[in-house]
């Protein structure tokens, strides 16, 4: 249960900027890009580090109290939906581009990365990322991944399952998981760990090919 206890020891870990509790900017939560369905959450915490998802996922584990992951709210089928008294992990503060990697066609982002940012930092060397969902200048990666999305390029590219080399998932104890596309199945395990907060996912680029 969610109480000033609680709620203490997520600020404890997250920083009072981590912390949204107040009314009126709890609004701003109640719901993803499916309108008509609304939960106001007891409490949002937004970590900036893999380091404060894990102890805020744990403490959720040790007190019972349910949560759901946020990337940029875009989803369209109620995914980011806050459930009654649990906390909403929005993880938006999470927008680094850690590594690219040209010559093996990688880039390493954390979940909070939008789609289009990835093509802003690879286009330079005439790459692309192929699965383009309509919302891609707002929409996270995390989001992405764990929605499977994608758009035009994807009837030719496939989808964001075909782009993914490996992630690494918080599960809900707050143990963290590396999943990588040569030790597993990952298209198959990354979605059983849908619900689970990604940390780093790590995604595959295109060429882009010369019209002539
Ligand atoms: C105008 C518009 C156009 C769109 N066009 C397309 C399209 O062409 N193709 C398409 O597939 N979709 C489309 N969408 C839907 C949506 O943008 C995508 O599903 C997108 O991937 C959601 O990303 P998000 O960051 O907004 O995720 P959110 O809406 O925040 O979350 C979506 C789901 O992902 C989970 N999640 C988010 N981040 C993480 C994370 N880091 N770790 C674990 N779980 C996480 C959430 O719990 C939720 O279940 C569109 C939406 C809009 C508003």
């Amino acid at each position: 249960m969610i109480d000033q206890a609680f709620i203490a020891a997520v600020r404890a870990r997250v920083g009072d900027e981590g912390i949204v509790s107040d009314p009126l900017q709890l609004l701003t939560y109640e719901c993803d890009g499916l309108p008509h369905l609304k939960q106001t959450p007891p409490l949002v915490c937004l970590p900036s580090s893999a380091e404060q998802i894990q102890e805020v996922v744990r403490l959720c584990h040790r007190h019972d109290v349910p949560f759901v992951a946020r990337g940029h709210g875009s989803g369209l089928s109620g995914g980011a939906m806050p459930i009654a008294g649990g906390v909403l992990i929005g993880l938006a503060r999470l927008n680094r581009v850690l590594d690219v990697d040209i010559p093996n066609r990688r880039v390493t982002v954390e979940p909070g990365v939008t789609n289009l940012e990835i093509t802003r930092q690879v286009a330079p060397y005439g790459f692309y990322y192929a699965p383009d969902p309509s919302s891609q200048q707002v929409c996270s990666i995390g989001g992405n991944v764990a929605e499977n999305s994608g758009g035009a390029h994807c009837l030719k590219y496939g989808f964001t399952v075909h782009h993914v080399l490996s992630v690494e998932a918080v599960l809900s104890n707050g143990d963290l998981v590396h999943l990588d596309s040569s030790i597993a199945d990952a298209s198959r395990s990354w979605m059983a760990f849908r619900s689970s907060p990604l940390k780093q996912p790590c995604i595959r680029t295109s060429r882009r090919r010369k019209r002539s």
